[in-house]
């Protein structure tokens, strides 16, 4: 099965690092126009500038995507610039949690609700109008293995990713009559910069994230992307409200 593509624009969140950096990448590489969306701006600019370095196409809108009057105006510049919306990976997100349930911040649990839960809810919510006007789309959601079970001294985390796949499923079937699809990516450790603050300050931490996945590894963001290009393509045309665990086995064994 082929990695064709029937639309020709992509907008990606938090596109300003890691995973998101890495599928703008992917998407341009397969020939689409990508918006790339951060609240970093010049990480963001860098992130278009090595697409447009490889050849691609590519632009940089600033959004915080927890406000809905940033996220309504994200989807009009997307419309401004390249004319339609056909593939949108909801990827911002965020984890500063570090304790126990009964050690947690009700700041913290905010924050993260906001920008894991509020911040997909309303992206969903400005393109898939657009979608549904231009006659269909695909949308891939960032989830988590914290989406599938528990994560100790994360649950707020894990709260938030299994929130993206109730997001997720429901809005499938919403829109599963309208050519529209929307699947869940569920990474397990992935080497970014959200892994290295978590994990660098102590090597034993980082020795049992590789081991904790039966491969015997942390993930590539380019594994994360290459899924996520997967559930826009022409190929996974019957695939939609689906959480697809791209962790090395970690939630098989
Ligand atoms: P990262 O910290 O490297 O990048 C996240 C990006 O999101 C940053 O550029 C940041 O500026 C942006 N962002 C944060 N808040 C935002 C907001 N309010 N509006 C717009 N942009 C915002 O993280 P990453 O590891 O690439 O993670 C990307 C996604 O993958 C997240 O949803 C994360 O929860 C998920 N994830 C990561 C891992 C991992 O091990 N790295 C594993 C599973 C899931």
């Amino acid at each position: 099965m082929s990695m064709t593509f029937s639309g020709q624009v992509a907008l990606v969140t938090g596109a300003a690092a890691g995973i998101g950096r890495a599928t703008a990448q992917a998407f341009a590489a397969a020939g689409l126009k990508v918006v790339a969306a951060d609240l970093d701006t010049q990480a963001g600019e860098t992130t278009v500038a090595l697409i447009r370095a490889a050849g691609g196409e590519a632009t940089f809108v600033r959004c915080d995507v927890t406000k809905d009057a940033e996220v309504k105006a994200l989807m009009e510049q997307v419309i401004a610039t390249y004319a339609r919306l056909d593939y949108a990976f909801n990827n911002a997100g965020i984890e500063i949690e570090k304790g126990k349930v009964a050690e947690g911040d009700e700041a913290v649990f905010d924050a993260i609700m906001s920008v894991n839960v509020k911040g997909v809810w309303l992206c969903m919510k400005h393109q898939l109008p657009l979608m549904l006007a231009q006659g269909g789309g695909a949308i891939v959601n960032t989830g988590s293995v914290a989406s599938l079970g528990a994560a100790p001294k994360m649950s707020i985390y894990a709260a938030s990713k299994h929130a993206v796949l109730g997001l997720t499923k429901s809005a499938a079937i919403e829109y599963a009559k309208s050519n529209i699809r929307v699947n869940a990516v569920c990474p397990g450790v992935i080497d970014t910069d959200m892994f290295r603050r978590a994990h660098e300050a102590d090597p034993k931490k980082a020795a049992f994230a590789s081991a904790m996945h039966p491969v015997g590894r942390i993930g590539k963001v380019e594994e994360i992307a290459a899924a996520v290009l997967y559930l826009c393509s022409d190929g996974a045309s019957f695939t939609t409200g689906q959480a697809l665990a791209v962790d090395g086995g970690f939630t098989a064994a």
